[in-house]
């Protein structure tokens, strides 16, 4: 299963396995993700909507 997490510090997106160990920014090192959706495309298709 793949969740996106975001980060709050620096708005980087990334999707990644559910298994969370390091729930650290890849980009800016910060534990400052939060969890965005489960599953592919959920924000992509609110997006197509707006
Ligand atoms: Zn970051």
């Amino acid at each position: 299963m793949t969740v996106t997490y975001q980060c709050a510090n620096c708005n980087y997106r990334f999707e990644m396995g559910s298994d969370r160990r390091t729930l650290v920014c890849p980009y800016c090192n910060k534990k400052t993700l939060k969890t965005l959706s489960r599953g592919p495309s959920f924000t992509d298709k609110l997006i197509e909507e707006a």
